[in-house]
């Protein structure tokens, strides 16, 4: 075995404690500790998020503002600041000026949201009454995410990627309604490395390892960008995206070089491999029914009122989008 140098050998050994940043792995001291909020200051005051609760893994609560990590005051001003202010400024500007945004910078953005979320819970006990039953996330757990982790080193500047993208994002016109705190929603999921974030006017869903898998099928939600989205629309196109990326039956392979001091570049091997099985199951209406009544937290028989058929609030009947305007009361919520 090679002895691991640079950023691998940084990685490896990072500590997961309230000590170390949890981006460069670095001790923390009095000199060079901060905080860094999981959601964003800046959505946190535009959405009154604060005292708002987020469900965690164990199914528990935590407000928002607690949602922080420990990081070091070089990542959190020289190298995630400019990320930051970059997704801030489009956002001001609207869709259009988001949509405009690289690739790369919505992906280092969500990225470090969904590590982050899952980082924050590597400090919180499962059980409050018994702490025996140790941390909602373990470190081991989290290092089955190593290439994510690995990736969102490009944050420092230490990652290329050479002849792949990592996340298929997708971003969506969403209705605002009127109390500031429901033009807010998120979901994320762990088993397919997914993110939905709805933010005003925003909705933006990501995969964010399927290697652009899902991108390929894109032209099968183009439709849902004609209009704008009302909340529940948002959530069950979340469901569908979610349920394709569960789908995907291969975990991309990479291979991680580094020569000299430059950035360690990073190939993937290709995801077809050696056999001829398609990357996607075959899309099971059952399971997708469960899947989608959970996410947009409505009982099953209205999500699939007769068995093979999924009911949708995304399309006509004949196909056209189907707009649903927030003003309307569905007697759903
Ligand atoms: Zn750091």
């Amino acid at each position: 075995m090679t002895e691991l140098t640079g950023i691998f050998k940084q990685i490896e050994e990072h500590s997961y404690t309230p000590d170390n940043c949890f981006l460069c792995g670095c001790e923390l001291s009095d000199d060079n500790r901060t905080i860094e909020h999981v959601i964003p200051k800046w959505l946190q005051r535009k959405f009154n998020l604060w005292d708002q609760k987020i469900t965690l893994l164990n199914g528990t609560l935590l407000p928002y503002r607690n949602l922080t990590i420990p990081c070091c005051l070089n990542c959190n001003n020289r190298h995630l600041r400019p990320f930051e202010n970059e997704v801030k400024k489009a956002f001001e500007n609207g869709f259009e000026a988001m949509s405009e945004l690289p690739d790369e910078i919505l992906f280092y953005w969500l990225g470090k949201i969904y590590f982050g979320m899952m980082y924050r819970e590597l400090f919180l006990d499962f059980d409050r009454s018994d702490p025996k039953k140790g941390t909602i996330v373990t470190p081991e757990y989290l290092d089955s995410f190593y290439s994510h982790f690995l990736f969102l080193q490009g944050i420092r500047g230490q990652i290329a990627f050479s002849n792949f993208f990592p996340a298929s994002i997708y971003l969506f016109k969403t209705q605002k309604p009127k109390e500031l705190e429901s033009q807010w929603d998120f979901i994320d999921n762990q088993d397919a490395l997914f993110i939905s974030i709805r933010m005003g006017g925003i909705g933006i869903i990501a995969l964010l390892q399927d290697c652009k898998s899902t991108k390929k099928i894109e032209h099968h939600l183009d439709v849902h960008k004609k209009i704008e989205l009302h909340p529940l629309q948002f959530r069950e196109l979340s469901a569908k995206i979610l349920y394709k990326g569960i789908l995907m039956n291969r975990t991309p392979k990479f291979i991680n070089t580094q020569t000299g001091k430059g950035p360690v570049e990073t190939h993937m091997l290709p995801l077809q491999g050696f056999s001829s099985k398609p990357i996607f199951d075959d899309w099971n209406d059952d399971d997708y029914s469960i899947l989608m009544s959970h996410i947009l937290r409505l009982p099953l028989d209205i999500c699939q009122p007769k068995k093979g058929q999924t009911y949708t609030w995304l399309l006509k009947k004949n196909g056209e989008p189907l707009f649903i305007d927030i003003k309307d009361d569905l007697n759903l919520f």
